[in-house]
């Protein structure tokens, strides 16, 4: 028997309240949802997060996006749509099955906040070079 929360709405041994399904991905409602529509897409294989997941995985749960999305705009016409992921502790991630949110957006004080104060100063533009040399090496192989 699974431990994971999220394999276990999958299985059908917990309650959720599942919107979309198909053979690789499942989309259900978030149980403390920031905003009315909030929703979450899951992989049906249990993937701990980003780092876990094969490109196929990530391809074929990207694809139902565009679709989930247009669901919410139709359903509620929110005045915008954040889609949110987090991987590890430190990003925020509290269930260790990856999922991305789809938070309809109403208004500026609808309790969804994501804000950052741009580091200009520590991170100036030849710091920016250098660490894009870094990433790029890191894709080369
Ligand atoms: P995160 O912080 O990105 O790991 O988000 C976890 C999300 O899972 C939160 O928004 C929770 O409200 C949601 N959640 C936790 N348990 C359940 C559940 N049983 N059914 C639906 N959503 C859940
Ligand atoms: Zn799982």
């Amino acid at each position: 028997m699974t431990s994971c929360l999220f394999c276990k709405i999958i299985e059908g041994s917990i309650p959720g309240e599942i919107i979309y399904e198909d053979d690789h991905v499942v989309a259900f409602m978030d149980i403390g949802p920031v905003s009315e529509g909030h929703l979450l897409l899951i992989p049906k294989t249990h993937r701990e997060n980003i780092y876990d997941m094969t490109e196929d995985e990530a391809a074929r749960l990207f694809s139902v996006a565009p679709r989930i999305a247009n669901a919410l705009k139709e359903e509620f016409t929110p005045a915008g749509l954040n889609l949110l992921q987090n991987n590890g502790s430190a990003a925020g991630q509290a269930v260790y099955h990856f999922h991305m949110h789809f938070i309809p957006r109403f208004d500026q004080t609808d309790g969804f906040q994501f804000t950052w104060d741009p580091k200009v100063e520590e991170l100036p533009q030849d710091r920016i070079r250098q660490i894009a040399e870094g990433i790029r090496s890191k894709l080369q192989n």
